[in-house]
């Protein structure tokens, strides 16, 4: 008998008719013998829901009480999702991330999991309960309760899955695996068989919203194999894996497309030294995450620096700049929040060259102007304007060959 983490997103469990769906799901499992410890989303939309409240009432909530508010979506569902299966005759019991002593920094909504202490769960498996965890939330040493970022209860389930040394960790969505793009964006995507970590952590931070980036950071870590697959039907999904288990080679794996971005220039600095250090070290201290750096030189010794950052980073970067500005007497800024990045990914390109000159001429024949380029060992970024993300996307899925056979 294994010890199985499962993990069901909003989607999975988006009505009280879903959750009756998947209670049956474990059911079987359970009946099977098997431990289990299913870890939940909050249903539907709900947590977008709560999120407009809160901005109904003040722009910028303060951070404690937007995660005490979000963190109420995932107390709803584990606690249906274990009545759900009591119906049935399963011995279930839900928990918080408290009470399974999740602790996270204090870093609210956006929190890094230090410890799990699940002594309780154990303690419920070996009386035979299937436990029930909230996913996304934990809480910091001060008792605060504290998010993981959008998206987090994929890692919410990994951190289980690594602390209970569970035999498998199943990601259960809306869709029956990870595919070359989204394949609610491109019809034409195709489904993956395996993916390695490496692969499936830029994708997931390149915009796969697939899974939260930390929860394959984790599985990465601890040698978890993740198996994402649909709640609505019984297909094989895709596994998550070390890159030698990885049986089909490819050139790029996958490709993305991200939105959330905004390009900042900040223009008219000095060239000279320690200047970046400073500008750069005031983000980092900020908790601003930067991507994307580009300097370029003007006329008499005046540099311009222009990078991304998440949209939802731009106030603090605003402040960060001013203050910038101030110290060293100069400088301007100029925001675009109109860009898309769009990226290719795949570990075969370590061992090619000419990948990023066949994704340039991809975009060039569709004449997509490319605003910024980067580029890592596995992956190749442009930014591009928002309007041509979409054709960007379809124009590099297709450059290398990733559409599926009609
Ligand atoms: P859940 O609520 O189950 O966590 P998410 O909405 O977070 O579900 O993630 C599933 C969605 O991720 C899919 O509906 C799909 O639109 C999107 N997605 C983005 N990129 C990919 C990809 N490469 N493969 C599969 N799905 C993707
Ligand atoms: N409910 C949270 C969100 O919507 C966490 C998750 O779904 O993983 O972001
Ligand atoms: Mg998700």
């Amino acid at each position: 008998m294994a010890l199985i983490v499962q993990k069901y997103g909003g989607t999975s469990v988006g009505s009280t008719d879903l959750i009756m769906n998947v209670a049956n799901r474990i059911k079987t499992y359970y009946d099977q013998g098997h431990d289990l410890v299913v870890v939940v989303s909050a249903m539907g939309d709900s947590t977008d829901r709560l999120i407009e409240m809160a901005r109904r009432i003040m722009n910028n909530p303060p951070p404690r009480e937007m995660d005490m508010l979000m963190s109420s979506g995932e107390q709803v569902s584990v606690a249906l999702l274990a009545m759900a299966l009591s119906r049935l005759g399963v011995k279930a019991r839900s928990f918080t991330g408290g009470q399974v002593r999740i602790m996270t920094d204090d870093a609210h909504m956006e929190a890094r999991i230090e410890s799990i202490d699940a002594g309780v769960v154990r303690q419920a498996l070996q009386e035979r309960y299937v436990c029930i965890v909230a996913g996304f939330q934990g809480v910091d040493a001060r008792g605060n309760i504290t998010t993981l970022g959008r998206g987090g209860s994929d890692t919410s389930a990994v951190a289980m899955a690594a602390a209970l040394s569970a035999d498998e960790c199943e990601i259960f969505t809306d869709v029956d695996g990870v595919y070359t793009t989204d394949p609610n964006k491109v019809p034409g995507a195709r489904k993956v068989s395996r993916i390695s970590y490496d692969e499936m952590l830029e994708l997931a931070r390149l915009g796969a919203g697939v899974l939260h980036s930390r929860s394959v950071e984790f599985a990465s870590k601890y040698g978890i194999v993740l198996h994402v697959r649909s709640s609505f039907n019984n297909l094989p999904g895709t596994l998550v894996v070390r890159e030698e288990d990885v049986m089909e080679k490819a050139l790029v794996r996958g490709v993305s497309l991200k939105t959330d971005e905004a390009r900042i220039a900040v223009k008219d600095i000095p060239d000279r030294p320690g200047l970046a250090a400073n500008l750069f070290g005031r983000l980092a201290r900020s908790r601003v995450n930067v991507d994307m750096i580009v300097q370029s030189s003007g006329k008499e010794n005046r540099n311009t620096i222009a990078f991304t950052v998440p949209e939802k980073d731009l106030l603090l970067t605003r402040q960060v700049a001013d203050e910038f500005f101030k110290e060293i007497q100069s400088g301007s800024l100029e925001v675009d929040e109109r860009i898309a990045i769009v990226s290719a990914v795949g570990v075969g390109m370590k061992s090619h060259s000419g990948v990023a000159a066949d994704m340039f001429g991809a975009l060039a024949a569709e004449n997509i102007n490319i605003e910024m380029i980067s580029t890592s060992e596995i992956k190749i970024s442009v930014v591009v304007h928002i309007e041509q993300g979409k054709k960007a996307l379809e124009a590099v899925h297709r450059a290398f060959g990733l559409e599926r056979p009609a």
